[in-house]
């Protein structure tokens, strides 16, 4: 028996499909850190209806766990996931210089850095502005996190200064 097929209707690279796939099949850091979170944010996209919750603990200045609860579409909680599997280990100043990285990605088209290895498959949801919004949900999520807490809808201009 197959999972039920997520079906992104969109159409991707097969090999980027196939990595997106297995991050939502297999969600990387998922779940709950049960009172060890340092810091926590919610994020909505009502657009798609996709709801995350990202908790990461930190400490020195490090990210040394993180996890992820939610659901959505495959686009929004692969996406999450990757995140989840690159800050995790990197200090708070590196994981936020990520999203911005991430955001210059998804809006401008900017060549990611090598280092974001499997990430880069996102790259191909760029073409589907209503989808932009799923993959950014758990970057915008997590920089909430790191920020004031709270929660994050992706219909508004709450992150950030701008
Ligand atoms: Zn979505």
């Amino acid at each position: 028996m197959t999972s039920p097929t997520p079906g992104p209707d969109i159409a991707l690279d097969d090999l980027y499909r196939d990595i997106l796939l297995d991050h939502y099949r297999s969600p990387r850091n998922r779940g709950r850190l049960e009172g060890r979170a340092t810091n926590a944010a919610d994020g909505a996209n009502p657009l798609c209806g996709d709801e995350l919750t990202v908790e990461v603990t930190v400490e020195d200045g490090t990210i040394t766990e993180i996890a992820i609860d939610g659901r959505g579409c495959s686009i929004s909680q692969a996406s999450a996931s990757m995140m989840s599997v690159f800050v995790r280990e990197r200090g708070t100043a590196e994981a936020l210089e990520a999203v911005e990285t991430f955001q210059r990605m998804m809006l401008k088209g900017e060549t990611p850095p090598e280092e974001f290895g499997d990430i880069e498959a996102l790259a191909g949801v760029m073409k589907f502005p209503v989808r932009v919004k799923c993959a950014s949900l758990g970057w915008k999520t997590l920089e909430q996190a790191l920020g004031d807490g709270g929660s994050v809808s992706t219909d508004e201009r709450s992150t950030g200064d701008d």
